[in-house]
């Protein structure tokens, strides 16, 4: 990224964060014509979208899928001019349960007759739930009782064979990386809702996982920023907010210098903005969202090949573990097809041990299983990337913040709304596709929104 002169030290508003949320706020506040500092912690912009060289081919160590009802996010990219290519998902999928390798087509997995009724049952009456949680989800009837639910407790209730349990909790354990035990029943639907439904989260075609990002999804914010010109500054983390003066400036203390503005937006995960030192102290709903709200733990690894041979064997590359340390594996060739690579996703409670484990052990691990599931050729890797995630100090884990259950009634009313003239972003406090890239631009929006709205 080319070295920017220093912005001036006063705008009208002041960006905290320059991730996607951060980065579409100083985008139309600009556009609006209010000047605009982002101060961003890293010294990239993209936050939880982060692509980096692998191989012969860019590949993506953060988020990478866009699904065709992100709408923001889609006519961003053509906005933009970048380009997105299909998931590859063709050919027969492979399903670990209780140790026993098995192949399916389509979404759900092929599992005996019985359990296979009792998983449709359970994603019916998961889908049922779902249709009515209201916006906000409190309003929801009987809403304090499903927030006091975990997804476990209710999948015990509700789903009674073990393997569709299994894969139900796998699923969803992907989708948080959390274990179903942490998840509030209410933030696991209302989740589900902002996405349109369960299954468009989980599936590839129609769902949240149908496209991938030629240059890989961090371009999006490279090119937002590029056109932000001066008014971004990388390497300085946000310290302090003060706002205690009424009527002056808020003052915005950084590692690089002080910064003022009549607005902040605070574009970062609640985990995130409680690191930061507000003057007055916030109102305790709002701080309380900072401590019960803490990330998934999400290790994200690739595995980079000569070939995508298990294609020719009529194998998509998606796999599906109902035990650790692996959840999802996936097919994350290049758009070209010059750099073959699989993805394995390690959540929830394997995630949190995975980096104590010793490197060449890890390796090992992952080498041992793809050749378990794919054959030898599996087993000699060009290249072996992985990234945890819960040890990015200015992500602290991903992919999303998570509501334990009885966390919602308390923190969720302070998620949106503003703290006199500082306003929350970040994908935690969107409506629509909570916890996605898409989520995340609409988050920016609503505080932009905020702010042209008040002046
Ligand atoms: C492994 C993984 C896979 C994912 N898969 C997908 C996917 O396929 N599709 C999808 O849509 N989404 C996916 N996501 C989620 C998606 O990446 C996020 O929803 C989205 O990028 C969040 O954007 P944001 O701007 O809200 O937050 P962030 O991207 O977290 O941005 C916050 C920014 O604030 C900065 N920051 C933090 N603290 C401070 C501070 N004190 N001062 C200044 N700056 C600070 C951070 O460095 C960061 O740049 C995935 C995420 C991960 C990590």
């Amino acid at each position: 990224m080319k070295k920017r002169t220093q912005p001036a030290a006063r705008a009208d508003v002041v960006v905290v964060g320059a991730g996607l949320a951060g980065l579409n706020a100083a985008r139309l506040l600009r556009a609006r014509g209010l000047s605009v500092i982002v101060l961003e912690a890293r010294d990239r912009v993209g936050g939880r979208t982060w692509s980096a060289p692998m191989g012969r081919a860019i590949l993506d160590r953060g988020g990478q899928w866009v699904g065709p009802q992100q709408h923001r996010l889609l006519a961003l990219v053509r906005e933009l001019g970048i380009e997105t290519f299909p998931t590859y998902d063709t050919g027969a999928k492979l399903m670990d349960l209780r140790g026993e390798l098995r192949s399916y087509e389509g979404t759900i997995p092929s599992l005996g007759a019985l359990s296979l009724l009792d998983l449709h049952l359970g994603l019916r009456k998961l889908d049922a739930l779902t249709d009515r949680v209201t916006r906000p989800a409190l309003d929801t009837p009987d809403a304090l009782r499903l927030d006091a639910t975990s997804v476990e407790t209710w999948m015990q209730a509700n789903i009674h064979t073990e393997a569709a349990r299994a894969v139900t909790a796998a699923a969803l354990r992907v989708v948080f990386g959390a274990e179903p035990a942490e998840i509030s029943l209410l933030y696991a639907l209302d989740y589900a809702r902002a996405g349109g439904g369960l299954m468009k989260l989980v599936e590839v075609r129609g769902g949240a996982q149908e496209r991938r990002f030629v240059q890989g999804a961090q371009s999006v914010a490279v090119a937002m920023a590029a056109a932000l010109e001066d008014t971004l500054v990388l390497n300085a983390p946000v310290r302090r907010i003060d706002q205690s003066a009424p009527g002056a400036p808020l003052q915005i203390g950084s590692d690089a210098g002080t910064f003022t503005a009549d607005h902040v937006v605070v574009a970062l995960p609640p985990a995130l903005a409680g690191g930061i030192e507000y003057r007055p102290a916030l109102p305790p709903p709002r701080e309380q969202l900072h401590q019960r709200m803490p990330m998934g733990a999400t290790v994200k690894i690739h595995l980079l090949y000569d070939r995508p041979f298990w294609r020719e064997r009529g194998l998509s590359g998606e796999a599906v573990f109902d035990r650790g340390p692996v959840s999802v594996v996936f097919d994350n060739t290049s758009h070209d097809g010059a750099q073959a690579a699989l993805l394995a996703f390690i959540v929830g409670d394997p995630a949190r041990t995975w980096s104590l484990r010793p490197e060449g052990a890890r390796r090992d691990t992952m080498v041992r299983l793809m050749a378990r599931l794919f054959g030898s050729d599996a087993a000699h890797p060009t290249d072996y990337i992985e990234i945890d995630w819960s040890t990015e100090p200015w992500s602290r884990g991903c992919p999303v913040g998570v509501f334990a259950a009885g966390a919602m009634r308390v923190a969720s009313p302070a998620m949106q709304a503003p703290t006199g003239r500082i306003h929350w972003a970040g994908t935690e406090t969107a409506t629509e596709w909570t916890g996605y890239m898409e989520g995340a631009l609409q988050s920016g929006e609503r505080a932009a929104g905020e702010i042209t709205g008040a002046r």
